[in-house]
């Protein structure tokens, strides 16, 4: 029977391959070491765990409005107000079936084929699929080691054609943890004032930034850059509630209506009591979040440290986010263990294959010199694999 092209165009997670070796590797009893997740190792703190099972006793098992309980979106705002400095009414907030669903539905409803939508590489794996599914076309912008993987104003004016729709913007990064100071925005939203340009900030990471770095909402910039952006944030990350699916978009409110339309068909609403672990999650948050944002400062310092320390693989300290994404270029061209390593994805399975330890290749990402490494692992883990690379390496 006939599969459509929309579904056939969609690419299996390039990410897949190594993740799927890594499986079966543990399978067969092998000590894999696993650099390969995208999800935060800690549990859903417990008071958020409550407040959804008493949801779930008192019965809030029936559907919700389309864009979520008034209650949830009404916290939205509190937070959005208070933390980002950014002003919106609980209609111009749509609640998602995760973050992932916020920029799929998003672009459903304000892309239209043939539309192009900039996106600066490294990117997250689902922006380009997602974009496809709109019917419009993903224009990658690469970006420079020396600027640390973020693109310029200059880069971003030469992308621009007639049809540019939207501006992918991910701060701070996956896979990089790269994040773009206030400046560094500011200086790219102008470049977009008196355009009919939209702008898609992917905030999920927000929360988990470190060091010095400061974190501000692209639609917070300036009135104009409020006009045309499309703010998604979510769970997953900061609270660690990746199995919740719950994520959000806050924007113009005929772009969030628009969006409401196609939800009401496609999904209805996200579950009813996993809105109300939600609600507790913003409104009694009592220091959970920043005790693993700590923990993962530390862990991010010590891998970006070791990485750097080895020969030949070159890493930017991560601002924000749970992830190092080393250049390991200069090690392409060399036989490791009888494997010509020539790009990120021979690079990651021979050192999967003869090493086991699992990363992820960087030409997922749209940059094929790096590799990533998730530090949403133990301590004791992240020394274990980076031994196996440094010796893998050293060989
Ligand atoms: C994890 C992630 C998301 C979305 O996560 P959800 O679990 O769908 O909320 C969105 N953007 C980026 C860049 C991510 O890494």
């Amino acid at each position: 029977m006939k599969i459509s092209k929309r579904a056939m165009a969609v690419i299996d997670s390039p990410t897949m391959a190594v993740a799927t070796k890594a499986m079966e590797l543990k399978a067969k009893g092998v000590d894999v070491v696993s650099f390969g997740a995208g999800e935060p190792d800690f549990d859903t703190p417990d008071y958020i765990k409550e407040a959804a099972i008493a949801a779930l006793k008192a019965g809030q098992t029936k559907y919700t409005a389309t864009t979520g309980i008034a209650d949830l979106r009404k916290a939205i705002c509190a937070k959005l107000e208070k933390e980002n400095n950014l002003k919106y009414a609980p209609g111009q907030v749509i609640v998602n079936i995760g973050a992932k669903h916020s920029v799929y539905e998003s672009m459903q409803a304000v892309l239209d084929d043939g539309d192009e939508v900039i996106m600066p590489a490294p990117y997250w794996v689902t922006y380009p699929e997602a974009i496809a599914l709109a019917g419009a076309k993903p224009v990658v912008v690469k970006t420079d080691r020396a600027n640390s993987y973020k693109m310029t104003p200059a880069q971003l004016k030469a992308a621009i054609t007639p049809k540019t729709a939207m501006v992918i913007i991910n701060s701070p990064n996956n896979p990089g943890g790269f994040t773009y100071t206030p400046d560094e925005l500011r200086a790219l939203a102008k470049v977009l004032e008196g355009t009919n340009i939209w702008i898609l900030s992917d905030e999920i990471y927000e929360r988990l930034i470190y060091g010095d770095t400061k974190f501000i909402s692209v639609a917070a910039l300036s009135e104009d850059a409020y006009k045309r952006t499309l703010t998604i944030n979510g769970f997953s990350k900061s609270y660690s509630m990746t199995g919740w699916r719950l994520g959000y978009t806050a924007g113009p409110k005929d772009a969030i209506d628009a969006m409401g339309r196609l939800q009401s068909h496609m999904t209805q609403n996200p579950v009813s009591f996993a809105q109300v672990g939600a609600v507790a999650a913003l409104t009694k948050e009592a220091g959970q979040v920043e005790a693993m944002r700590v923990e993962f400062e530390k862990r991010g310092i010590h891998m970006a440290a070791r990485l750097n320390a080895i020969k030949g693989v070159v890493c930017p300290q991560p601002t924000g986010a749970f992830y190092c994404f080393p250049d390991v270029s200069a090690h392409f061209g060399r036989t490791i263990g009888g494997v010509k390593i020539t790009d990120s994805m021979s690079f990651s399975s021979a050192f999967l294959e003869q090493a086991s330890v699992a990363l992820v290749p960087g030409g997922a990402f749209g940059c094929d010199e790096n590799v990533r490494l998730s530090f949403a692992t133990s301590m004791a883990q992240i020394d274990k694999g980076l031994d196996r690379l440094e010796q893998w390496l050293g060989e």
